[in-house]
């Protein structure tokens, strides 16, 4: 594969940004390799600018579950856009959206929508603090809650990858009120507790992780946090910025059937355009401002364009149980990467979450960082680059998740295989 159009682009970019791009594991560094440049995209595929096509399980990270340029979408934008762009002033569209957020996430009595993820999950922070008169959170190794700085301690995903659990810049005073336990371990929660209960604001996590590689819950993990937040008067924030809309339409919070208290949505939820939201219980929601003194606010929160991706993105999800259609895909797409893995006698897990799978060279299952940072990276990446190189695009870290649309074909998921196959092979 010619990636040299590509190579050059990134030489240009870097002199303007780091690493050339606006968020570092695009860069492919991971991999020690050069990102192909993209110039477009349709349904399953990206194109890059020489003129290589892939078969997309990256989908923008997460957000693009209809694929790229889905026609009703690009046909409801383009209507919008012709409208004006923003206005800084209230909407229709913005109620709509909350309506069908609250309809699929009935836990998010009262919203806000923000521009990204990051916002949701520090606004979520905000909020419970601000509610609880307490300063403390516990969150886990291994999430990944945006970049914001009290959350940016021993997060996942591209933190992991670069591997800096922790950023400069975060002071020690933040990273002191961030309390950080492993992942599906409830005795160190209830430790927490027992020590300092009363300072402890919220719980904020992944119920299901994607940060890490994808890491499930334990049974009856979650529901233990439900049990220890509500005795010691904390929050239970569910960040479902990735498995929202995902895991099963209603998120984890639905599979699971537990109700948190705060919500974080993101991704999905803006249909390939920046958007997020934070909700949840209403006496909780009404301390923010102007209804109370929890301030948060912006300039571009809830624009037109943003809510017009989101309505569309989330009317097509709800026709026809796609949900579950997506999810049958993935499993196919699961059952025969794992069959390919055993004809070239390489061992892998293969978690699955919905439309979320995972790939670790690893022999056992891992339920948490530490488990996933053992697992073997070298593998990792001399198997991306092999599929990169037929045409299938993965994350380029095994700390990635990886996601299927509802535009995948079957001929996309046996090419997916057959190119897999032979990865593994060569791994030999
Ligand atoms: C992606 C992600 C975020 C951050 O969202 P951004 O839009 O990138 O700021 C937060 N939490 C989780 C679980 C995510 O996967």
């Amino acid at each position: 594969m010619n990636l040299k159009k590509s190579a050059q682009a990134l030489a240009e970019a870097k002199k303007f940004m780091p690493g050339g791009v606006n968020s570092p594991v695009r860069s492919f560094s991971s991999v020690n390799s050069n990102p192909p440049f993209i110039s477009h995209g349709l349904g399953s595929h990206i194109f890059d600018i020489d003129g290589n096509s892939y078969v997309d399980y990256v989908l923008s990270w997460g957000p693009l579950v209809l694929g790229h340029a889905h026609p009703r979408i690009v046909d409801a934008l383009n209507r919008q856009i012709a409208r004006g762009t923003s206005f800084g002033a209230p909407t229709l569209l913005e109620t709509q959206l909350a309506r069908l957020v609250n309809q699929i996430f009935p836990s998010m009595q009262v919203m806000r929508m923000v521009n990204s993820g990051t916002e949701a999950t520090m606004s979520a922070i905000r909020v419970a603090r601000g509610f609880t008169h307490r300063e403390k959170i516990i969150k886990f190794v291994g999430c990944y809650h945006g970049h914001s700085d009290s959350l940016l301690v021993k997060a996942g995903s591209g933190a992991a990858t670069f591997g800096e659990p922790s950023s400069p810049g975060v002071t020690q005073k933040t990273a002191q009120d961030t309390i950080t336990l492993p992942y599906n371990d409830i005795s160190a929660v209830e430790n927490a507790f027992n020590q300092c209960g009363e300072q402890i604001a919220a719980i904020i996590i992944e119920p299901v992780a994607g940060n890490m590689g994808l890491v499930l819950p334990k049974e009856n993990y979650l529901r233990g946090l439900r049990e220890i937040t509500k005795k010691f008067g904390a929050l239970l924030i569910f960040d479902e910025v990735m498995c929202g809309f995902r895991v099963s339409l209603g998120g984890a919070q639905e599979k699971y059937k537990i109700t948190p208290d705060l919500t974080c949505l993101g991704k999905i939820i803006g249909g390939g355009l920046p958007c997020a939201a934070y909700g949840g219980r209403e006496d909780i929601m009404r301390n923010v401002s102007p209804d109370g003194k929890i301030y948060q606010a912006g300039t571009l929160s809830g624009n037109p364009i943003a809510m017009t991706a989101g309505i569309e993105t989330l009317k097509i999800l709800l026709e026809d149980n796609l949900t579950e259609k997506i999810t049958a895909k993935t499993s196919k797409l699961v059952e025969g990467i794992k069959k390919a893995a055993q004809i070239a006698n390489v061992t892998i897990q293969t978690p699955q979450a919905g439309s979320m799978f995972g790939i670790f060279f690893s022999d056992k299952e891992v339920t948490n960082y530490d488990e996933s940072a053992a697992a073997n990276h070298e593998l990792f990446k001399k198997f991306f680059l092999s599929m990169l190189e037929n045409g299938i695009y993965f994350a380029p870290s095994q700390f990635e998740t990886l996601f299927m649309s509802a535009v995948h074909t079957d001929e996309d998921i046996s090419r997916t295989i057959s190119t897999a196959e032979k990865a593994f092979e060569g791994l030999k």
